[in-house]
């Protein structure tokens, strides 16, 4: 009997075993189809449908597809591309992801699938819904702000006696991981490591057993290709001797991504031939003298004040750039988010480990601005042209940014500088 088949992907005809998995035909013949919860030893789970394809004009999972003959694949026209660019925004947006935090960052699968999408903000709003993390078990930790439901734990790892460690438990979107405490106990350490490494997102941890690596020594750290996120240029008009007016605001952040900015060392030069910066802590200068070109925003909203600059910059400038995690999804400090706002006051001001005993003031005047109810990202308060993501921002996707705007030319950001961390 003839095993051999004939079927095409993206235009190619291929030759293949008949009932092959079309993720493993595709990849051996140079198709890459992304997948999250398609692990090589189990059966296909088809939870996470980011390879979905489509075969013979019907969009469908690859990893639950046996190859036969004549089928005609499409992988990677515009439709899926965008579909799969959704599927990974709304993961983002639905659990809290905060890469600079995170101890998988570099080595987590779903980050790289943003990079390699060229995912700069999730244009969904995020949730920020609480979700549980559980210190209990003997060895491991399990974090379901990262959990995105693949199932990969759910089936591949069991006891020795062939029971479960892993199970949803609740239903809908609450549906959770939960470890079974006396089942996890018996697991050897390789096991559990297996179990941390598995989990393709930073959901599943090992007490004492760290996956975190210097930056550079990553899984996906350098894949030698370039980036191209989708830019809106402009193109400037410039009167002979002008410069490029360019302002800058830190809101909720720490200066970091401005620290960043700096950073761009000699090139500095290049940028002050046509650069001038306007209202910018660089330049100290309170209010706009001119309008300005580019407006680059580091941090989120979380108070007032926050608010009334961030709309002074969108009136004031002609394109907007979030830069850095804060600016784009809330960061660091977004992570008071899931509590509720008197709470945070009091945990800070009256029975935090750090506050003085017997304090008993929360500060509140009419010169302090007002805290809003979470910290919001920018996009949600204001229109953004474009987003530069990074806790920094890597220095030169930075200026490549500005200067691809300004310049209105397509600038490539390679792998290593385009990072959520
Ligand atoms: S590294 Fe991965 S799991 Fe961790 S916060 Fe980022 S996307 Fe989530
Ligand atoms: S804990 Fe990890 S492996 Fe388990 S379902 Fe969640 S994301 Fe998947």
């Amino acid at each position: 009997m003839n095993n051999i088949v004939s079927i095409s992907i993206d235009g190619k005809e291929i030759k293949a075993l008949k009932g092959e998995n079309l993720v493993n035909v595709a990849r051996d013949n140079g198709f890459h189809i992304p997948t999250l919860c398609y692990f090589k030893k189990l059966f296909p789970l088809a939870t996470c449908r980011i390879c979905t394809v489509n075969i013979n004009g019907k969009n469908t999972t690859a990893c639950t597809t046996k190859v036969d003959d004549g089928m005609e694949v499409k992988v990677n026209t515009d439709e899926l591309l965008e579909n799969r660019k959704a599927i990974i925004e709304m993961l983002f947006a639905e659990g809290n992801h905060f890469c600079p935090s995170c101890e998988k960052s570099g080595n987590c699968e779903m980050q790289n699938l943003g990079y390699i999408m060229g995912i700069t903000h999730t244009r969904y709003p995020h949730l920020y819904r609480e979700k549980p993390v559980d210190f209990t078990p003997h060895r491991m930790l399990m974090n379901s702000n990262r959990c995105i439901l693949c199932k990969r734990c759910v089936e591949e790892i069991k006891t020795k006696d062939g029971k479960r460690v892993f199970s949803f438990v609740k239903r809908g979107n609450r549906t959770t991981v939960q470890i079974d405490y006396n089942e996890e106990r018996k697991l050897t350490d390789n096991e559990a490591i297996h179990a941390m490494q598995i989990c393709p997102v930073g959901a599943i941890l090992v007490k004492g057993v760290s996956e975190g690596k210097p930056f550079g020594e990553r899984k996906y750290d350098f894949l030698n290709k370039a980036i191209r996120p989708k830019l809106k240029r402009k193109k400037f008009e410039l009167k002979e001797g002008e410069k490029f007016v360019v302002g800058t605001t830190s809101l909720a952040g720490c200066f970091g991504c401005h620290m960043s900015l700096l950073d761009i060392d000699e090139e500095l030069l290049d940028m002050i031939e046509i650069v001038e910066f306007n209202k910018s802590p660089l330049t100290d200068i309170k209010r706009f003298s001119k309008r300005c070109h580019v407006g680059l925003i580091e941090g989120g909203c979380a108070n007032e004040e926050n608010v009334h600059v961030l709309r002074y910059f969108r009136e004031n400038c002609d394109v907007l750039i979030a830069f850095g995690e804060c600016a784009i999804m809330g960061g660091i400090p977004a992570m008071r988010n899931f509590v509720p706002l008197k709470e945070t006051l009091e945990e800070a001001y009256l029975n935090g480990v750090t506050t003085v005993l017997g304090a008993d003031v929360i500060p509140a005047s009419e010169d302090i601005p007002k805290l809003l109810d979470k910290v919001y990202p920018i996009n949600e308060v204001v229109d953004v042209d474009y987003y530069i993501p990074g806790c920094p921002p890597n220095a030169q996707h930075i200026w490549k940014v500005v200067k691809s705007i300004l310049l209105n030319e397509e600038i490539p950001i390679s792998h290593e500088e385009f990072k959520y961390d």
